[in-house]
């Protein structure tokens, strides 16, 4: 399988007055175009700054990110927003739904950064509401809806661009066992589909059964990669 992003020697040092903290410590890697890719670890391990560094959230403090043959730590600020904009969704355990906007004026909000004409946008975005099993609910504010509920808009935020990778934190971490098996079909079902590559970190060694791939983190290192063979049959049959 082809590679979508390489790491090379990544590291990303925090500072914090006097005090150095080695998030993520000499990491080499490789995304492979389509995969599901599980970064699986403790609380502390590194998982969120790895993914940061790897959606262009973050900059490392030295290693080489490089995605379509283009280095990520080269890029200015505004470079890396315009690469976000055009690659990558995310999905996060917080949901980061705008309060004041509705399910489908939420879900449109990548496309206004695209300049979709407002008709389309509408309409592409209520077919993701479709998609999601939420077009009864288009016009309610996140307030007005329930966690698993708000995680669905964000999803069909994250995928409404067919972005080429997404990126999901614990996107689970605040819903019940139920809804997680539910929002994980979800966004595992919906990225197969498009052909998509996703890279989701967890801490919970359940929800890594769903991916390709499991990165385990230890201490802002990789600790070992665990592959697995003939996903699908596997998912599908036992
Ligand atoms: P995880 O997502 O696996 O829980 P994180 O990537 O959030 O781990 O954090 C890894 C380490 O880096 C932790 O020790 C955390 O306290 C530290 N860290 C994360 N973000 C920052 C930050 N913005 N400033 C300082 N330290 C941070
Ligand atoms: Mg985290």
């Amino acid at each position: 399988m082809e590679d979508i992003i390489k790491l090379k020697h990544v590291t990303k040092i925090y500072k914090m007055g006097a005090e150095e903290i080695c998030a993520v410590n000499d990491v080499s890697l490789r995304i492979h175009r389509e995969e599901v890719c599980c970064l699986l670890g403790k609380s502390g391990s590194g998982k969120s700054t790895l993914l940061n560094l790897i959606a262009g959230l973050e900059k490392p403090t030295a290693g080489q990110i490089i995605f379509h043959k283009k280095h990520m730590e080269r890029m200015t600020e505004d470079q890396l927003a315009n690469f976000r904009q055009k690659y990558v969704g995310f999905v996060f355990q917080s949901y980061n739904l705008l309060p004041t906007l509705t399910a489908l004026e939420n879900v449109t909000l990548p496309l206004i950064f695209r300049q979709v004409p407002l008709k389309e946008r509408q309409e592409r975005a209520m077919e993701m509401l479709e998609a999601v099993g939420l077009a009864d609910r288009a016009n309610h504010l996140p307030r007005e809806m329930s966690g698993g509920q708000q995680q669905r808009v964000s999803i069909a935020r994250a995928f409404i661009n067919t972005p080429e990778v997404v990126f999901a934190d614990e996107p689970t971490g605040n819903l019940d066992t139920k809804t997680t098996y539910e929002m994980m079909d979800l966004i595992t079902g919906l990225a197969k589909k498009n052909a998509q590559t996703l890279v989701i970190v967890t801490h919970d060694l359940e929800l890594s059964e769903y991916a390709d791939r499991i990165v385990v983190l230890h201490d802002g290192k990789i600790d070992h990669v665990e592959e697995k063979k003939a996903t699908t049959e596997s998912n599908t049959v036992q």
